[in-house]
């Protein structure tokens, strides 16, 4: 008997508009892996069910996205350091001993700083807009780097101050008007650029020397172009996308594929 196609999904709702079946495929054809990668509308209130369905017809792992991590985490009986760190979990791996929950996010976001936009982060000043999921899940691998220090600043500082409070040494909490200096890096992990809105943030944080990055991608957000006017140079969140996406395939298939190529195939 042939040996079935490994069968992997991206679960979300919504989920039509995911670049991630593309990706995977891309990752499939580049390292000749036999695989198959759908996007699957869980419903609100039936995620675990879709879940528990795509492993009985053969699903081998998946991806997670907004608005089911955290369930995804509950989800799981095992779970890495870094999506127990993270308190959220981004894929799945499917084996005989159950349901692994990782979180590749942030590796994701360093891979592409540090690879792609050749942007060390060792001794480096960062300032990390927000303290939702994202922000939560990029702290640990940023705090890996071992920058100088990480500020996070949020609209409502009690949230950045609980999450400061969970990784404490080096990191601190304000609000946005308190981040009035110069900073190397500052990240958008705010859902303010999907409203395209501003983060009220001070341009006093922008220097020549700052890169500016939105973890929003696929059009240019208030933030990119506020930090561009005050002399940042600027990255949006794809390449983010597919490195995330490079750690997941990593974890299910044992190789890593080469991800330039596919950030320029989504840019073009
Ligand atoms: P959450 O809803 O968990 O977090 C929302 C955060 O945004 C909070 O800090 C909130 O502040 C802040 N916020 C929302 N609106 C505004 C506003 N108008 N002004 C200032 N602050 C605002 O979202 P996530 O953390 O899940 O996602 C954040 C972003 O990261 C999204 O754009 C998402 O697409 C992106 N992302 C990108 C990834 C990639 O691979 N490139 C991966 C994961 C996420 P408050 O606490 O005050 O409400």
């Amino acid at each position: 008997m042939a040996a079935m196609t490994d069968r992997y999904a991206v679960f979300g709702h919504p989920i039509a508009h995911s670049k991630s079946p593309h990706i995977h495929a891309a990752f499939a054809r580049q390292t000749g892996q036999d695989m198959t990668y759908e996007a699957i509308l869980a419903p609100l209130d039936g995620f675990a069910a879709s879940v528990a369905q795509f492993i009985v017809v053969g699903g081998r792992g998946a991806n997670i996205t907004v608005p089911f991590k955290e369930q995804a985490f509950a989800l799981a009986n095992r779970l890495s350091p870094r999506a127990q760190r993270a308190g959220a979990v981004n894929t799945l791996l499917f084996d005989a001993d159950g349901i692994l929950g990782d979180n590749t996010d942030g590796a994701g976001l360093v891979a592409d700083l540090t690879r792609n936009l050749n942007c060390p982060l060792a001794g480096k000043r960062i300032l990390l807009v927000g303290a939702g999921g994202a922000a939560r899940g990029v702290i640990e691998p940023l705090l890996d780097q071992k920058p100088s220090a990480l500020v996070i600043a949020n609209r409502t500082v009690s949230r950045a101050q609980e999450l400061a409070g969970l990784f404490g040494h080096g990191v601190t909490a304000c609000g946005f008007d308190a981040a009035d200096t110069p900073f190397d890096l500052v990240i958008n992990a705010t859902a303010a650029s999907l409203a395209g809105e501003l983060p009220p943030l001070s341009p006093r944080v922008f220097t020549a020397d700052t890169l500016a990055y939105d973890m929003m991608y696929g059009r240019d957000t208030p933030f990119l172009s506020f930090a561009r006017t005050h002399g940042a140079a600027t990255a949006d969140g794809l390449g983010m996308l597919v490195e995330q996406a490079a750690e997941a395939f990593y974890l299910w298939r044992g190789v890593r594929p080469d991800t330039a190529p596919v950030i320029a195939a989504l840019r073009a």
